[in-house]
């Protein structure tokens, strides 16, 4: 039987999936034809499949290798696993490999033998390697370029690599051969920098939306962020695969000496570790199952291991790409996963610091100024977490499934004194979509907050921080408020009604808002800044969210894919579970002879799938997502047996 050369046939039979998702299709029976592509998706959304499929169909039609520039090295070793557990001849060329095991690798592809050359972008600039792909364009065998990770061209992605901009080389040498360009970086300064830079103005653009259904976004108020860590961990993602992100070296090491000492899997990732520990762990949280990095934001481009559970944020990021960059890590196998953060206070007073501290020109300044402030609303805001970032990306949230999320609302709405107030989305998939937060009029405890600040920055002439002056609005006595005098100032105790934490709240907002200014070089001194005068009139009323109530975990949407999605590995029954396990275990051996991470042999899904169906012969095993044909020729006994020997 011949190799088929349709797109389809080919996701069917190489990689065992059903149907293309999304754009997919259009952006393969694209490339394939030769044309050039600009491909915008979020991560997980399957960028991989649209150059891997027009290589193979391609190289099946003659035109000989795809060349995949990536920027990580480290990652190679396991794309490249991966194509070969499919079945498909690839290599890579970077600077690990040896002399010998180069010239193999040159005379594989001069010889006609591989379908995909992945190589680092510094590679493409050396003679010898322009040689190589001279003598394959002579001979009408050099197919397409894939530039993955393309946002690393532009210096205003986040990840600038000064060697991505001499890979207009491809362009101007060969002209003739196709192009795709790919990333997940959405904004559109960065979408203008690729097109110039790589040139790419004649490209097709496929521009996906961002959304991310399968992940739950919660931002949680911060009262020990270690404790609600260790909790959301325990409860939600026991055993589970997850990244932690925290600003500080140290408090990566901290987190992670805590969550081992109670029971959790956990290692620190960070610039400051040596290059052979950073790597060391990198390869365990990619290959075991269940380990918790505690990182900085040093981990992570470029991390394609699919079942990661839940990102936590116990320090703000700084600002909303970054945030939606790093959450964007979880679930890219479209299985439930959590995006979770815990903020406060200090957080913000933090992030203002680094800004005002940094050396950068005043401009540049505003504008980081301005992200946190998006960020600092996307936090404290009551309504859709999803719609306000999909929103910041300049993307409208479609109305989704309105009548399933008319009748929640209904329903949330009777719990509630205060009606919860929605604009026109619901996505079903946020804290605050499926647990209303109840909102408190803070407009009189602003204010009380607002004229202590004025009234001891007019009688002192100094300016204090947060706990001296919610202690004066509180009349708590202590001793430095005797040392000021501040016993007598005349707003001491108004404010005795609420507590610290609401204080606390509020002051939040005011800074978020841009009425108070933390003064760095001042010790976090509060100062007030001219958006305080409406508020302090009583001109602007000032809508706080209450403490946050427990999450409702029931009122669980499935995620909306258009695939079906398989089995979770929890809904299985107890032999099924008890296959699955078996699996895994055999999964685990077969990795660890290959040097691969468990998930390139088969993810979580496709064993859960296998368990559920209890396969009695390889025809059972036909059609679950994740078996193409490689697969079932080369693991399909072993799979039969393990399953079958499962008690
Ligand atoms: P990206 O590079 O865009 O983050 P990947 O290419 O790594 O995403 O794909 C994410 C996951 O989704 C991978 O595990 C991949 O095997 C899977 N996937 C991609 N396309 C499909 C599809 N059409 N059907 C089923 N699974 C898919
Ligand atoms: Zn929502």
């Amino acid at each position: 039987m011949t190799a088929p050369t349709a797109p389809l046939a080919i996701l069917n039979e190489t990689f065992g999936y059903a149907a293309f998702r999304g754009q997919q299709q259009a952006i393969v029976e694209h490339v394939t034809a030769g044309g050039d592509a600009l491909v915008l998706m979020p991560t997980g959304g399957g960028k991989s499949l649209c150059y891997q499929i027009p290589a193979i169909a391609r190289q099946r039609a003659g035109h000989g290798v795809t060349l995949v520039i990536s920027p990580l090295i480290a990652l190679m070793h396991d794309q490249v696993g991966a194509l070969h557990e499919a079945g498909v001849a690839a290599a890579f060329l970077n600077s690990t490999q040896g002399w010998e095991q180069t010239e193999d690798i040159e005379r594989r592809l001069l010889a006609g033998q591989l379908t995909l050359l992945y190589a680092a972008p510094e590679r493409v600039g050396t003679p010898r390697f322009l040689g190589l792909l001279d003598t394959l364009h002579a001979h009408g065998q050099l197919s397409l370029f894939a530039i993955d990770e393309a946002h690393c061209v532009s210096q205003w992605g986040h990840d600038f690599r000064p060697e991505y901009r001499q890979l207009t080389v491809l362009h101007e040498r060969w002209p003739s051969v196709p192009r795709v360009a790919l990333t997940a970086t959405a904004d559109d300064v960065t979408r203008a920098d690729i097109v110039e830079r790589l040139q790419l103005q004649a490209a097709e653009p496929f521009v996906s939306s961002f959304d991310r259904p399968n992940i739950r976004y919660t931002i949680v108020e911060k009262k020990d962020a270690t404790r609600q860590l260790l909790q959301f961990i325990q409860q939600q993602h026991e055993g589970e695969a997850g990244i932690v992100y925290c600003q500080s070296r140290k408090r990566c090491e901290e987190l992670a000496a805590t969550l081992c000492a109670q029971g959790i899997s956990a290692l620190p990732y960070h610039a400051g570790l040596p290059a052979d520990e950073r790597q060391r762990n990198q390869d365990r949280f990619l290959r075991e199952d269940g380990i918790v990095m505690c990182a900085t934001i040093a981990f992570g481009m470029g991390i394609d291991k699919p079942d990661v559970r839940f990102v936590a944020h116990v320090d703000m990021p700084k600002n909303i790409e970054g945030y939606y960059q790093e959450t964007g890590r979880a679930g890219r196998d479209g299985d439930a996963a959590d995006a979770w953060m815990a903020y406060g206070l200090q957080d913000v007073v933090n992030q203002r610091r680094m800004i005002d501290e940094s050396p950068a020109e005043e401009d540049f300044k505003q504008v980081m100024r301005g992200k946190l402030d998006a960020l600092l609303a996307l936090a404290e805001a009551t309504d859709c977490r999803r719609a306000r970032l999909l929103g910041y990306f300049g993307e409208r949230m479609d109305a989704i499934d309105s009548e399933a999320a008319c009748a929640d609302q209904a329903g949330a709405e009777g719990q509630f004194d205060s009606k919860p107030r929605y604009t026109a989305t619901f996505c079903g998939n946020c804290d605050n979509c499926l647990n209303p937060p109840e909102v408190w009029d803070a407009t009189d405890a602003a204010r009380k907050l607002l004229s202590t600040i004025y009234r001891v920055q007019q009688q002192s002439g100094l300016s204090f921080g947060a706990g001296h002056i919610m202690d004066i609005v509180r009349g708590k006595s202590t001793d430095k408020l005797a040392q000021f005098g501040h016993e007598r100032v005349s707003t001491f105790g108004i404010g005795a009604e609420f507590s610290e934490a609401q204080l606390r709240g509020v002051l939040r907002q005011l800074i978020a808002v841009g009425a108070l200014q933390v003064d760095a070089q001042a010790y976090n001194t509060l100062k007030l800044l001219p958006d305080a005068r409406p508020i302090l009139r009583g001109e602007q009323p000032v809508r706080l969210r209450a403490a946050s109530a427990a999450p409702a975990r029931e009122r669980v949407r499935k995620p909306r894919r258009a695939d079906t999605p398989p089995p979770a590995a929890a809904d299985l029954d107890s032999a099924a579970q008890a296959r699955f396990t078996a699996l895994k275990a055999w999964r685990g051996e077969v990795a660890r002879e290959h040097n691969l991470p468990a998930y390139v042999i088969f993810h979580d899904a496709t064993l859960a799938a296998i368990a559920a169906r209890d396969p009695q012969a390889l025809d059972d095993l036909q059609g679950i997502s994740g078996i193409g044909a490689t697969k079932l020729e080369r693991y399909g006994d072993e799979v039969l047996r393990v399953s079958r020997s499962a008690a």
